[in-house]
């Protein structure tokens, strides 16, 4: 089979174009073509009175190799790559040695258990928090009524924090070895859409995830897994020796009970802070790592719409616009947009008592009113947090508190629109962007939670996005405040085998080790390091 890539129709092309193009581009009769399947499929609107519909297709020619041999110097027709996932290891029959142990049941935890499951490793997956279905009442408990479990929302439990999204899969990773293809096409076995296997953007959306979560853990179930919620990982157990090595032995649980493991997956998400510093404490190797923090912007999604696709906003195949964006600013800071939710609402994603942070999500629709993203500005251990290691939590607290009393101290978030946001004035009323915030928004000065450099930096990025996106700068548009949580501030550095630098046996990944950012990056990293324990525990020692 040949991959055809960057073959372009227009818009509003009828079926029969796409294989007349084909056989055009490959210089064929139609009786020539056999077949053709697409692959993947982008859309370019960088010319909205021209859209264009960018495709990649699989073909089957009568004469294959006559047809590569004719385009042996054109990288956009190649044999379509094999991107089956191949197992690294198997485990040995009737082997009787400690079960892995893989904490946090996010994306990265999930698959890590799943691909030791699928190896015949049996692991044990803990989480902290419920059930994805007792997880979700609790998080919508602080949604509806302003009320946080700080064990059981939008951070923790069953799915990680990825459960109530967007559900956007695309990273810009890049992966010779196609991991990213094995993650779309076990989403797709545990029921989201066929589409995300060919959409160059693809999103699932929150309502089919939490079901996507429920099936996979049947399948590591019936694989032999084990699941355990409410398993709050407080402690290590970790033996020294005479050289001064470390080792993992074992768990303790906030119940009190203790798990023996030596090979241990670490997938903690990026707001265990709790954990954060029993790690720290315990002498497991952590360094501080770059971040962002701001606020959500919100419009309605009929002006994206139009600003991106012009006469063809709501175009069925196009969907709601998106945009990504990012400015450098005079006084050395960069301010992009993040985790861009189109047709969605920003929620309440702290996990934490007396806090509030923002993020967004939408259904797989993608048809609420608003259009929302996070405005954030990159920041750096080096010059905003130095010394600690956990200093950067000690910074998202200090402004998530800060934001909490801002918003009137009950969960409601601190807005303001981005007229008042320019001119320095608190906000007296809302004007054209109703607020999707629950529980609700408070209006005020977001400069009193943010700290004086972003504030700055986004005044001065807001009108240049807003000339690239007319109306993206209106007054009306809506902050609200304050996004804190876009990746981790720290990082658990890990040696070639994937083990922690200093602690045998122990496998940081994902997001809340630094390795990732974003649910598809996430699932690849859990895959990687369900590779390495697996290849660990079928070896002779554990290098460190
Ligand atoms: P997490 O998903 O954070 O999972 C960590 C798990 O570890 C949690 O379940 C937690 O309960 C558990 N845990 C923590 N500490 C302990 C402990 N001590 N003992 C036991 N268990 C513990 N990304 C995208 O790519 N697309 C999106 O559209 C998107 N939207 C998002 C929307 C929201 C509201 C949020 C909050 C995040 C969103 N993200 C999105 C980011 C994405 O969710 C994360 O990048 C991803 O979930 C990280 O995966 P992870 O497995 O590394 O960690």
């Amino acid at each position: 089979m040949l991959r055809l890539t960057e073959l372009t129709l227009p818009l509003h092309h009828a079926d029969e174009a796409l294989p007349a193009a084909i056989c055009k581009r490959l210089r064929i009769t139609p009786r020539e073509l056999v077949r053709h399947v697409v692959a993947r499929r982008a859309h370019d609107a960088r010319d909205k009175a021209n859209i264009l519909l960018v495709y990649s297709v699989d073909v089957n020619v009568k004469d294959e190799a006559a047809t590569l041999a004719r385009f042996a110097k054109d990288r956009n027709v190649q044999r379509t790559p094999d991107t089956r996932y191949r197992f690294v290891a198997q485990a040995p029959e009737g082997t009787a040695s400690k079960r892995p142990v893989v904490i946090g049941a996010g994306p990265c935890g999930l698959f890590a258990g799943l691909i030791l499951a699928q190896m015949g490793y049996r692991p044990i997956i803990l989480d902290r928090g419920k059930v994805v279905r007792e997880r979700t009442k609790d998080t919508w408990g602080l949604w509806r009524r302003g009320v946080l479990n700080p064990e059981s929302n939008v951070q923790f439990g069953e799915g990680g924090a990825g459960t109530f999204s967007d559900g956007k899969l695309y990273s810009r990773i890049k992966d010779q070895r196609n991991l990213d293809r094995k993650v779309l096409t076990e989403f797709v076995k545990a029921g989201a859409p066929s589409e995300i296997l060919t959409e160059a953007h693809p999103h699932i959306g929150t309502f089919r995830l939490v079901t996507m979560v429920e099936s996979m853990r049947e399948t590591i179930e019936s694989l032999g897994g084990e699941y355990r919620f409410s398993s709050r990982v407080d402690g290590l157990d970790i033996a020294v020796d005479s050289t001064g090595e470390r080792r993992i032995r074992g768990l303790h649980l906030h119940t009190g009970e203790t798990i023996e493991a030596d090979h241990v997956v670490l997938a903690i998400g990026h707001s265990a802070r709790d954990t954060f510093e029993m790690l720290h404490a315990a002498g497991v190797y952590v360094e501080a790592k770059p971040f962002s923090i701001g606020v959500r912007i919100e419009h309605p999604q009929s002006w994206i719409d139009t600003a991106r696709f012009g006469a063809d906003a709501g175009n069925s195949i196009l969907g709601a616009a998106d945009y990504s964006l990012s400015h450098h600013c005079s006084n050395g800071r960069t301010v992009y947009s993040f985790c861009m939710c189109p047709g969605g609402t920003v929620v309440a994603a702290t996990s934490e008592v007396g806090r509030v942070a923002t993020n967004g999500m939408s259904q797989y629709s993608r048809n609420e009113r608003n259009a929302n993203s996070g405005l954030v500005v990159a920041i750096d251990p080096a010059r905003d947090y130095p010394g600690d290691p956990l200093a950067g939590i000690a910074l998202q607290r200090h402004w998530e508190s800060l934001a909490y009393v801002a918003g009137g101290s009950t969960y409601k978030a601190p807005a303001q629109k981005l007229g008042d946001f320019l001119a320095g004035r608190s906000s007296q009323a809302l004007g054209e962007v109703t607020p999707s915030y629950r529980p609700g928004v408070h209006l005020t000065d977001l400069s009193q939670c943010l700290p004086d450099f972003a504030v700055t930096a986004m005044r001065e990025a807001l009108p240049v996005f807003g000339r690239q996106i007319p109306g993206y700068d209106h007054p009306d548009v809506l902050l609200t405040g304050v996004e804190t949580r876009t990746s981790s501030p720290v990082r658990f550095t890990r040696g070639e085998t994937f083990q922690s630098l200093n602690t045998a046996g122990l496998f940081p990944a994902g997001e809340g080790a630094g390795y990732a950012g974003g649910i598809l990056s996430a699932a690849v990293d859990g895959i990687k390091v369900a590779e390495a324990v697996a290849l660990s525990m079928n070896g002779p020692a554990l290098p460190v």
